[in-house]
């Protein structure tokens, strides 16, 4: 099974509390490792953070890709980024991201 060709989850902010956000999987989308690899760079040049691993809250994975994360809260409307390992990226199920690195919005 080729796993670089699998389609990408696009996650979904469900619920932020002041250390976390909950997030759920919306949808697959087709985005090429190499877009993922752009999103990661975009990530690290606008946050100014640097991490070699998934910003999970419990995860050491260091291999890691920009994924897209929505959000509809009125607070911070719009689509953005997040570090995450492929583990996470596809896990299924709500996870939850460590808010002490930051979400960075796509310009579109
Ligand atoms: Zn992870």
């Amino acid at each position: 099974m080729d796993c670089i060709s699998r389609s990408r989850n696009i996650l979904q902010i469900n619920k932020s509390t002041a250390s976390m956000y909950r997030v759920i999987p919306v949808e697959n989308q087709d985005i090429s490792p190499d877009k993922s690899h752009e999103l990661l760079k975009t990530w690290e040049l606008k946050s100014g953070q640097k991490t070699n691993l998934c910003i999970e809250k419990l995860c050491t994975n260091s291999h890691i890709e920009g994924v897209i994360v929505l959000s509809l809260d009125k607070q911070m409307e719009g689509t953005y980024i997040a570090p995450l390992c492929h583990k996470h990226r596809d896990a299924g199920r709500e996870i939850l991201l460590d808010r002490s690195f930051r979400l960075i919005k796509i310009e579109d």
